[in-house]
């Protein structure tokens, strides 16, 4: 049988059966691809630590016709996030990335730049970087890349520069205290510089973050408050965040 090949991130696993995985991951060039990993709960089993959450591989594998999965026939371990996830804010946090990719990724939109923002982010993770403005710098460029952030920087009504806002019922933008249709979820005027700073800068490293921790907590609402309206529900995963 034939088998294909991927660079793929591991977004996350689930046990079937008595020794396999289900595995989804999350392909640089093919988007989401779900498959089976037969043998994978085996003790010494050929897959080793490449199925752990957030791992970079080259999967190998096979499909069937007129199958959903796909079948697991390697995998062999590019990078390892490992490490990060023994902090459990970091493990929930990147739960909660691969849940919004797996989540919005089936629309096939720009797959691409999102695999780049996620492997950008864990990298940058891993060289230190803070948590909070991690997850705000992948939320905006989460939101962007969907084509899901409108402009948060003046009134969609009157055009004038927003400081602050609110946003309008239908997340289409945001309005003026004089326009707001409802002022439920405040746009902080901050998000507008730190709007610039994400669409200009990489993902930061171990450098302190250049904006203050309640800026990026009040701009992470906002983004947060988009998420949720697109996805209809709240991400499972950020739920367990905010009640930890
Ligand atoms: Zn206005």
């Amino acid at each position: 049988m034939p088998t294909d090949q991927a660079e793929a991130i591991v977004l996350r696993t689930s046990n079937i059966g008595d020794q396999d995985k289900i595995v989804v991951f999350f392909c640089r060039e093919k988007g989401i691809l779900r498959g089976v990993a037969k043998g994978a709960r085996k003790f010494g089993n050929r897959f080793g630590s490449s199925l752990e959450p957030l791992s970079v591989v080259r999967v190998f594998y096979y499909e069937k016709e007129r199958r959903d999965l796909v079948t697991i026939s390697g995998c062999d371990l590019i990078e390892s996030f490992f490490e990060i996830q023994t902090e459990p804010a970091t493990a929930f946090l990147l739960s909660y990335f691969a849940e919004l990719i797996e989540e919005f990724a089936p629309t096939r939109a720009r797959e691409e730049v999102l695999y780049r923002l996620l492997l950008s982010v864990l990298r940058g993770l891993k060289e230190g970087g803070e948590r909070e403005f991690a997850a705000a710098y992948f939320e905006a460029w989460f939101l962007q890349a969907n084509g899901l952030l409108p402009d948060l920087a003046v009134c969609r009504k009157c055009g004038q520069p927003l400081a602050p806002g609110w946003l309008g019922p239908k997340r289409d933008g945001a309005y003026c205290p004089d326009c707001a249709p409802l002022k439920k979820d405040e746009v902080p005027a901050a998000i507008r510089e730190f709007l610039r700073w994400v669409r200009k800068n990489p993902p930061p490293g171990a450098c302190a973050p250049p904006f203050a921790s309640g800026e990026i907590a009040a701009a992470r609402r906002a983004l947060q408050a988009l998420i949720v309206y697109h996805m209809e529900r709240e991400p499972r995963s950020l739920h367990c965040l905010k009640t930890k």
